[in-house]
């Protein structure tokens, strides 16, 4: 891995880092350095305090004695002694005053003049010119008699030694003066203790009077000398101590420069008797322990981001890998899909082709299966390729307006034929008042449908699986909260339950992990691949959901997946037309069923009349009519006009239903896995639901009957001019022949090098060009396209369709990036083909076919190239052409049949309806019969029969009642022959 690479992709976290921790040293050193300032100004101060507390204490000591000396002395003396004997008391004191130092330490000696004696505790006699009215302590006590007056220190006469004295003069009580008593003290060992003071492991004390002498220094030579006389710059300094001192309670610091030694700090203060004493350090030691601070934390600062720093740089070289990896497996993953697409789409193109042409029912068979497999198979790539997309974090949401009836209506189907053959109800509840129209995407939610129904299914051996969709509408705020000002909004709710293994407690959260499959042993002979949950779980998400699971093992689980939908307009998924009018009867014996119908009905304000028995619906069945079921009212108890029964009493029914005139609609509703229809009766497939029973009881066909479109060809283009670009020539040819039935001019070639040759010599309406091509791509040839001739239309707006293998997600902005009008994927959906080639072939060069979507000529058109059903399969009918017929039902023989018989199925019941509207003068009710019976002739290619039925319908419209009495019955006979001869077709 390149460090630099690593280092340069993270140069601004690795700043930030770095910052940081630089702000922090700075910040420490900074408030570190105060602090420990703080502290050394603080102690510096104590220690002067308590310096100062000394000093004071032995001043206080030695006067205490004096006082005490001199009040004795004095009444000896006015008791008359003399100077001998007060010699001799000085004595006495002295020797016990130095016996005892715990009372007076330092005590030196006791010193007077009595009557103008000199007398000493020690009995020295000074020598002989010792003058003691000059002695310090004898001019001190003169300068303020009766005081006591403590000297500055001085050089002791008798034994050397720096002394300081205490004096007073001695006055009689009648005012005689006596003379003057000294207690001297020595200052040796207190100058020591102050001159060893120390502060930060450095420095030493001094004790100035107040006249600057030093008494106490480290420097031996400098005590007992003014500040004066040691020179200016300590005559300043000494200066400088007065008048920064001056008032201030607290001890000040000075910074000095003397005898050209290192700056030193003093902190100094004045003491009540007006000594100084302070404290020198110098600088250096004084900011000792403040360097080794910051020191230490700029060391522990830069270790600590390296430690961090390192720790980035390993985990954005994790990232860079996993991303590197994470690059390679999509872009694996897109190769394989693109090398799996390829071939699937020969398969799946050449057997599509294969099927257009005249081969035996057998072959057919065949080929259909392997369409199936390929379908399959593809839906396995598919789902992978949704995990990858998943993965790495692109699910693509779209947002489109759908219609929830149908995508239920899709997804019932599929899981219906999933359940044939299988002991389990099904049960699908659909709530009647979600918008017909939402907005989202609909393929994801139907994956979610399925993924979950399959998962019931697949997990359940008997019981039921029940489908409940419901819908909660967002109110304005909480819908901001989810579709950023979209007010119209739902929460859409599905619910799977199912009666199945359920999941144990503990496998509950592990349920929605990739790859994760629990409970193995009971789930033995289950095929799964375990991504089904977790795939489903990121959708939900993405649409601004989530799924929860609540299951008891052994009996069944719930999946409630929600999601945010927005919605189109309020017209609502079921709504019957004057619902409280329709009256519906209702045999079914099996109360879960019944309990769905009901719930259905009630959903959609039909009330239902349960028959207890199928005797008493057959009763009801058989009840002669008064009248059409239109003109009663509500309140005629046992006139239905809907009656639903199951299938397997369809035989009990349908002959006493016939007898009494069809004036009820009978409807069938036939079993999971009976695809068969019944002649004449209504049917609605199982589960029914809200939807399903509305389209019924407003007389449109059950959308679940909906014929399935996806191979029509809904027009030819012999005018158009297409390119086709691939260089793999299978799929030249699938192209080429998917395309034939649209009678277009079709040219192909091999590369992107001849599709630009061939763009600048011919005029082409649509080109289909592969994406990967060797030497020049998809992308690099339309770019060259459009580069051509900048001022030429032609070149800048040739519609370009990239056909592609790689349905990696983020594909479409790069091609419509690249001047590609839109894609196509393959295997080519023949569905998506069609509905390319609508979009993108000029308008005026389509030509409509009949019963296409976008005409509605009766004129079949000629150059249209049908669907070629096998010929065995589907014999001729008069008055029917089949191949329109089967064009319209998109190709599919077997959605053709099923069309037939419903037309068949319509064709019975509604053929005594016209009859009796007709008798009846019910003009109304003709026009709608005979107006359904026009769109379904036309549906199975009945041409005749249509065209007949579009005048009846316009008579009818008209009232006109010589033409409904005079072709009626020409009309009704054609029906009764075309289903006459359709039965047998079918049935064999
Ligand atoms: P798959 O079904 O392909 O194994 P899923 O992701 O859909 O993967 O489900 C994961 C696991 O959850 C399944 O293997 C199964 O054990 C459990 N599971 C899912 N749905 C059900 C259910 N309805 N009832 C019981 N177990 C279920």
């Amino acid at each position: 891995m390149d460090y630099r690479k690593v280092v340069h992709e993270n140069y601004m976290q690795l700043f930030f880092v770095f910052f940081v921790f630089l702000f922090m040293v700075l910040f420490n050193c900074l408030f570190t350095g105060a602090r420990v300032k703080q502290y050394l100004t603080m102690s510096a101060d104590e220690m002067l305090t308590t310096t100062e507390e000394k000093i004071m204490s032995k001043f206080r000591e030695s006067r205490v004695s004096l006082v005490n000396a001199s009040i004795l002395v004095c009444n000896r003396l006015e008791a008359g002694y003399g100077p001998e004997e007060i010699e001799d008391y000085l004595a006495a004191l002295s020797a016990g005053l130095r016996d005892n130092p715990e009372f007076l330490s330092g005590f030196r000696d006791l010193t007077g003049v009595i009557n103008g004696q000199f007398i000493n505790g020690s009995r020295w006699r000074p020598p002989e010119d010792f003058v003691v009215q000059e002695r310090p302590w004898y001019t001190a006590a003169r300068s303020v008699p009766g005081e006591f007056v403590f000297t500055i220190p001085y050089s002791y006469a008798h034994a050397g030694g720096l002394v300081i004295s205490v004096s007073v003069v001695l006055l009689g009580g009648g005012g005689e003066d006596y003379g003057v008593l000294s207690l001297d003290m020595e200052m040796d060992d207190l100058a020591h203790d102050i001159a060893s003071l120390k502060l930060a492991r450095g420095g030493y004390g001094v004790l100035l009077s107040p006249d600057m002498s030093i008494i106490a220094h480290k420097d031996g030579s400098k005590i007992g000398r003014r500040m004066v006389d040691l020179g200016p710059e300590y005559e300043a300094f000494g200066s400088r101590i007065q008048s920064a001192v001056g008032s201030a309670s607290d001890s000040i610091s000075l910074e000095s420069k003397l005898d050209g030694n290192n700056v030193r700090i003093n902190f100094f203060r004045k003491m009540s008797n007006g000594w100084y004493v302070g404290i020198v350090i110098p600088r250096s030691s004084y900011y000792r322990d403040i360097y080794t601070m910051a020191l230490i934390l700029s060391l522990m600062g830069i270790v600590m981001m390296i430690v961090l720093s390192s720790f980035l740089i390993r985990l954005s070289m994790e990232k860079i890998r996993s991303d590197d990896e994470n690059r390679a497996k999509t872009s694996f993953l897109a190769r394989v899909s693109h090398e799996i697409r390829t071939p699937m789409n020969a398969i799946l193109g050449m057997s599509e082709i294969i099927m257009r042409q005249n081969v035996s029912s057998e072959v057919y068979g065949f080929i259909s299966i392997i369409r199936q497999s390929g379908n399959n198979l593809l839906s396995i790539i598919n789902d992978i390729l949704d995990f990858s997309k998943i993965e790495s974090g692109k699910v693509e949401i779209e947002s489109k307006p759908y219609n929830l009836s149908f995508l239920i209506n899709d997804v019932v189907n599929v899981i219906r034929m999933r359940l044939q053959g299988k002991p389990i109800d099904f049960f699908v509840t659909l709530d009647s008042a979600i918008p017909a129209e939402l907005v989202g995407d609909e393929v994801r939610i139907r994956q979610i449908l399925i993924n979950l129904l399959n998962n019931a299914v697949k997990y359940t051996r008997n019981g039921s699986v029940a489908l409940d969709v419901s819908m909660e509408r967002l109110s304005p705020d909480m819908a901001d909260e989810f579709s950023a000002g979209k007010a119209r909004t739902v929460r859409l709710v599905m619910q799977v339950k199912d009666t199945g293994l359920g999941i144990r407690k503990e496998d509950i959260e592990k349920l929605f992990h990739d790859f994760t499959r629990v409970d193995l042993n009971a789930n033995q002979g289950i095929e799964g691949s375990g991504l089904g949950l977790a795939i489903t779980r990121s959708i939900c998400r993405a649409m601004k959901g989530d799924i929860t699971v609540d299951s008891v093992y052994g009996h069944g689980s719930v999946f409630t997946a929600w999601i945010i939908q927005a919605f189109g307009g309020e017209r609502k998924i079921a709504l019957v037309e004057n619902a409280e009018t329709k009256r519906v009867l209702l045999f079914e014996e099996r109360p879960a069923y019944a309990e769905s119908f009901l719930r259905a009905m009630d959903n959609i304000g039909v009330a239902v009349t349960c028959a207890e028995n199928i005797d008493a619906f057959i009763g009801e069945l058989g009840r002669p009519q008064a009248s059409g079921p239109q003109t009663r009212g509500p309140q005629a108890s046992g006139l239905f006009e809907y009656a639903f029964v199951s299938s397997r009493y369809a035989a009990d029914c349908i002959p006493v239903w016939k007898k009494s005139g069809f004036a009820v609609r009978l409807i069938i509703m036939l079993e999971l896995g009976d695809e068969s229809s019944r002649r004449g009766t209504g049917t609605v497939h199982l589960p029914v639901y809200s939807s399903v029973l509305a389209n019924i009881l407003n007389g449109v066909v059950s959308e679940g009957m909906a014929v399935h479109h996806e191979s029509r060809i809904r027009f030819t283009a012999p005018k158009a001019r297409l390119l086709v670009v691939d260089d793999i020539a299978t799929n030249l040819r699938v192209a080429v022949e998917l395309m034939r039935p649209y009678n277009m001019t079709i040219d192909t070639c091999l590369s992107g090098a001849e599709a630009v040759e061939l763009v600048r010599s011919n005029h082409y309406d649509l080109v289909f060009m592969d994406h990967m091509m060797s030497e020049m791509d998809g992308i690099a040839a339309t770019q060259t396209i459009r580069s051509i001739d900048t001022g030429n239309a032609y070149y800048s707006r040739l519609p370009v369709i990239m056909l592609t293998a790689n349905a990696v997600s983020g594909q479409r902005e790069l091609f419509l990036r690249n001047g590609i009008n839109d894609f196509l994927a393959k295997p080519i959906e023949i569905q998506q083909l069609n509905d390319i080639l609508e979009k993108w072939i000029p308008r005026e060069k389509q030509n409509r076919s009949a019963g296409s979507s976008g005409g509605s000529s009766g004129n079949k058109s000629t150059e249209c190239v049908p669907t070629q059903p096998p010929p065995e399969a589907l014999p001729p009918i008069a008055g029917v052409d089949t191949q329109t017929g089967l064009n319209n039902s998109g190709g599919s023989l077997n959605s053709y049949k099923q069309i037939l018989s419903l037309f068949c199925t319509d064709a019975d019941e509604r053929i005594p309806r016209i009859r009796i509207a007709m008798e009846e003068g019910n003009f109304k009710q003709y026009t709608i019969l005979v107006h359904a019976l026009k769109g379904a002739c036309r549906i199975i290619g009945a041409e005749a029969a249509g065209g007949l039925a579009a005048r009846l319908e316009e008579a009818g419209r008209d009232e006109n009642r010589t033409l409904i009495d005079g072709e009626t019955g020409l009309f009704l006979a054609q029906i009764e022959a075309l289903t006459r001869q359709i039965g047998p077709l079918l049935e064999g």
